[in-house]
């Protein structure tokens, strides 16, 4: 390992040992961005890299709420501004259990370089709560939503901080969270993206991540004289990504075969390709019960209890969009086995780092979530850029120019690997290339 990304990540392990998510995103990061520090001192001479490991600025807050049955209850609240060197920060509110701040650290340390690869002007940020969203109540998510936001309205902005959904929170979440914002600011602008169409939100946006892994998984596929056209796909997840992208995905001719929940995951060999199945997982998801068999008992299809999908012999390409964390060792080495064409993320970091080494070392195309989801944030920016100018586009147009920020994404992934003799190698290129820009633009702006 290069001696100057050894010593930072020895100092960080020493000051955050605590910060596993964290240290594993960052450890990914800087390990793939040697070559760049070997060709050229300017990094290590700003010391870029001890300054983009910290935060520009953690906010951290009391959500205080009240039940059905008025019983009160206290979260812990979050926003991590990470890097502001391109643009206001720009990145998901996630409410879950697990919330913490190496999970939050992790995502807003992987959304700098993602929508530094978007090539628009936003900058790395990611918060969110502990908060449990599941089972309950309408009134109990707009009460804890608003509680939210009478804290941190007074920390985000068109300009300053534009916050959007992540798990658990979604277009119900961001419609209490916005009303309460403009309540309390007395104004109207796009200080959150992923609003409701109706008020100033973008067409496709809930599609996007989805959508945008698709397009990358088809560029993948296309730089290598293949495409989905009859390829069996394995989805994790039935949320928002894996939903946009079972659209996509059948619409381009490929077949999607499986699922997952945290209950276990269904197979469905005829293909999860009609709008009554894609309804049924907004339906599922609505439900709150987060649970995947309720498709098997549905369409009569197997369902495998706490069972991952990753080891089926049928898959071509497979797309995780479930979460982090969710594809080890074991199920990367099957899929090499099974001689699948393609690993495309679609969640944030969803493979593990045992995971990511027999991926990048067999013989299976894999590129990294900061890139292949990088379609969700990129419309994100093209609903700031609708808001700013008071304009909204044709659904035309917004999917237009999501396939054009992917196939670009896509492209500079492989340009930068290729420069530094590095081939194929998705993961360096989606590295170096977000890092580059954000690093030069850390050096113009001086020591700040
Ligand atoms: N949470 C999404 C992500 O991980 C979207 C963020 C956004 O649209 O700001 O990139």
């Amino acid at each position: 390992m290069n001696n100057y990304v050894k010593s930072v990540l020895n100092d960080l392990k020493e000051k955050y040992p605590w910060q596993e998510e964290f240290l594993q995103a960052a450890t990914e990061v800087l390990e793939s961005l040697g070559v760049v520090f070997e060709k050229d001192s300017k990094y290590e001479e700003h010391k870029i890299l001890e300054r983009i490991v910290e935060p520009e600025r953690i906010i951290k807050f009391r959500v205080p709420w009240q039940d059905d049955e008025g019983n009160y209850h206290v979260n812990v609240g979050y926003r991590v501004q990470f890097n502001s060197a391109i643009g206001p920060y720009k990145g998901g509110l996630r409410f879950h259990p697990t919330v913490n701040e190496s999970i939050l650290k992790f995502l807003g340390f992987e959304q700098i370089f993602k929508n530094s690869l978007t090539g628009i002007p936003m900058g790395g940020g990611k918060g969110g709560s502990n908060f449990d969203p599941r089972g309950k109540s309408d009134d109990e998510i707009m009460r804890f939503c608003q509680s939210f936001m009478t804290e941190l309205f007074r920390h985000v902005g068109a300009y300053t901080d534009v916050p959007a959904g992540d798990i658990g929170v979604g277009g119900r979440e961001i419609g209490y969270l916005f009303g309460q914002y403009k309540r309390l600011a007395n104004e109207w602008t796009g200080v959150l993206t992923g609003k409701d169409h109706k008020w100033g939100g973008s067409l496709i946006r809930p599609e996007a991540t989805g959508f945008g892994a698709t397009f990358f998984a088809k560029e993948m596929l296309k730089a290598n004289k293949d495409s989905l056209e009859g390829k069996n796909v394995a989805l994790s997840g039935f949320g928002n990504v894996a939903w946009g992208a079972a659209q996509k995905v059948t619409e381009l001719g490929g077949k999607v075969i499986t699922l997952s929940g945290p209950d276990g995951y269904i197979y469905d060999p005829e293909g999860i390709g009609t709008e009554e199945k894609w309804e049924y997982m907004l339906e599922m998801r609505a439900s709150g019960r987060d649970k995947v068999k309720d498709y098997a008992d549905k369409f009569g299809v197997e369902f495998f209890e706490g069972e991952r999908p990753w080891k089926r012999k049928e898959i071509d390409i497979a797309i995780p969009a479930a979460t982090q964390n969710e594809l080890f060792e074991d199920d990367a080495k099957a899929l090499v086995k099974n001689n699948a064409i393609a690993l495309a993320e679609a969640a944030n970091m969803p493979c593990t780092l045992e995971a990511m080494e027999i991926l990048r070392d067999g013989d299976i195309l894999y590129a990294p979530g900061k890139a292949v989801n990088a379609g969700g944030v990129a419309t994100s920016g093209l609903e700031m850029a609708q808001n700013s100018q008071f304009i909204f586009w044709t659904e035309e147009k917004v999917e237009e120019e999501l396939h054009k920020i992917m196939v670009n994404i896509h492209n500079s992934c492989l340009e930068a690997s290729k420069e530094y003799g590095l081939g194929s190698d998705y993961v360096a290129g989606a590295n170096i290339a977000g890092f580059k820009k954000v690093a030069d633009s850390m050096i113009d702006q001086g020591l700040v």
